[in-house]
C-alpha cells in the first residue's frame, strides 16, 4: 500500500489512449463543507461541468456519495445522472432505474429510535435520516466525539451483522454491512456504460478509501482532496482545484 502525501501539483490528466469512467464524491470533494449539510453551494458552472464530462465520456460519469439519492437530486438537479447515495446502500443506473438494499431495514429501525432519543437530547447534534442509512452530525459539539464513538459503537454490536458504523469528518454513519463506496464503483464498472472502462475516483473522506481501493485495483486514477493519509497515488488541495482539473480534462477531452 502507497501513502500518499499532500503535493502542491496537479495530478496528470487522464491519457486519450483509454476509456474512462469518472467518479466523484460530492461533499468535500465537488462543493466545500458547510456547517450544515443543506447549506451546500452547487452552482450552474458545477452542473454543467458535470453535464459536458457526461457528453464526453459517453454517459460514463457518477456521483458517489454518502448523501441520499433524493437528497443530491435537490442540490444537483442532474436527475438523469447515475448514482450511488448512501455508500452504496441505493443507486441509479444509467437508465434512470432506481434500486435500494433493504437486508438490513429492520436492525436500522431498532437503532434509529435510540439514536434520535439521544439527539433531542442534545441541541447541537443533527441527524440526518436517509432512509437506508443515519448520519449523526457533531460539528457543533466536536469534543462529544469520542462518547459518541463509544455509544454508537455499543449500539450497533447488537446487529454486527447488518450494521457498520463509520467516522466521517465530524460526522458518524450508520449504514447496512457490505455496502460501501468501493463496492458502489464496481457495480458501475459492471454495467453499461461503464463496462470495460478505466476508472478515475475523487474523494476527500475517509470512506472515499473504499473507492480508492477498488481504483487501484483496477490501475486507474485515485484522486485524494485535501490532507490526511490515503492510498490515492494523486491529490487536489480542494473543491477548487478538482474544478480546475476537471476543465482542463474537459479542454483535453474536446481537442481529441
Ligand atoms: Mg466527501
Amino acid at each position: 500500500m502507497v501513502i500518499t502525501t499532500p503535493d502542491k501539483d496537479m495530478p496528470s490528466l487522464p491519457n486519450n489512449d483509454r476509456s474512462w469512467a469518472l467518479f466523484l464524491d460530492l461533499d468535500g470533494t465537488l462543493v466545500e463543507l458547510v456547517d450544515h449539510p443543506d447549506n451546500i453551494a452547487v452552482d450552474d458552472a458545477l452542473r454543467m461541468r458535470l453535464e459536458t464530462l457526461t457528453t464526453l465520456l459517453d454517459g460514463a460519469v457518477a456521483v458517489i456519495s454518502g448523501r441520499a439519492i433524493d437528497d443530491l437530486d435537490k442540490h444537483l438537479t442532474l436527475p438523469t445522472l447515475a448514482m450511488s447515495g448512501q455508500h452504496g446502500a441505493e443507486w441509479r443506473d444509467s437508465q434512470g432505474n432506481r434500486h435500494i438494499a433493504r437486508a438490513h431495514q429492520k436492525a436500522l429501525e431498532a437503532v434509529r429510535q435510540q439514536v434520535r432519543a439521544h439527539v433531542d437530547r442534545d441541541d447541537a447534534l443533527y441527524l440526518e435520516d436517509k432512509g437506508a442509512s443515519l448520519a449523526l452530525h457533531y460539528r457543533h459539539r466536536p469534543e462529544a466525539g469520542d462518547i459518541l464513538n463509544r455509544e454508537l459503537t455499543a449500539l450497533i454490536d447488537k446487529y454486527p451483522e447488518v450494521l457498520e458504523l463509520h467516522q466521517g469528518k465530524f460526522v458518524f454513519e450508520i449504514k447496512g454491512r457490505g455496502y460501501d463506496k468501493g463496492v458502489a464503483l464496481e457495480r458501475f464498472l459492471a454495467t453499461p456504460p461503464f463496462t470495460d472502462r478505466c476508472p478515475v475516483f475523487i474523494g476527500d473522506d475517509r470512506t472515499d478509501e473504499d473507492g480508492f481501493r477498488t481504483v487501484n485495483a483496477h490501475q486507474g486514477l485515485a484522486i485524494k482532496v485535501g490532507t490526511g493519509e490515503s492510498i490515492a497515488g494523486s491529490r487536489l488541495t480542494d473543491p477548487e482545484a478538482v474544478h480546475e482539473w476537471l476543465d482542463q480534462w474537459i479542454t483535453l477531452l474536446q481537442r481529441s
